[in-house]
């Protein structure tokens, strides 16, 4: 159980509440109604977090999801990615040059390439040679 999202809950009920006593007094306009919409709506929000497991990392995307140890609430989810992403971007720093690109291609060929570089390296080495204004590199 979420004790703030229960203390959040109180108060949105509180709301919904004082919502209630005024329509016992006024003839509600359509901006009222609305309004009383998005209170209910909230509290109804407030009501399945109040239900919910308490939040174990301070991240917005999860929650409830592990904790990276030795940290004050950090998710360890995020920090896998954030550690792939940092991974992926240091492999893509590891820039092939062109000159290599070609030179696998002139020995073994532009299948191997690709499977070596990537459709993209290789493309651009191509391009790179002939001088031509790439229209579509794909992938
Ligand atoms: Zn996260």
């Amino acid at each position: 159980m979420n004790r703030t999202a229960i203390r959040d809950l109180a108060t949105a009920l509180h709301r919904v509440g004082e919502h209630g006593d005024a329509l016992a007094a006024i003839n509600p306009g359509p901006e009222q109604l609305h309004l009383i919409r998005e209170d209910l709506e909230h509290a109804r929000q407030l009501l399945a977090a109040a239900a919910g497991p308490a939040p174990t990392t301070r991240c917005p995307e999860h929650p409830t999801g592990p904790v990276e140890p030795d940290t004050d609430g950090e998710c360890l989810l995020c920090r896998i990615r954030r550690g792939r992403g940092a991974a992926a971007a240091e492999v893509a720093h590891q820039e092939v040059t062109a000159a290599q690109v070609l030179e696998v291609i002139d020995e073994l060929g532009t299948d191997t390439a690709i499977r070596q570089f990537g459709g993209r390296a290789v493309s651009a080495a191509i391009a790179s040679t002939t001088r031509t204004p790439t229209t579509s590199t794909g992938t």
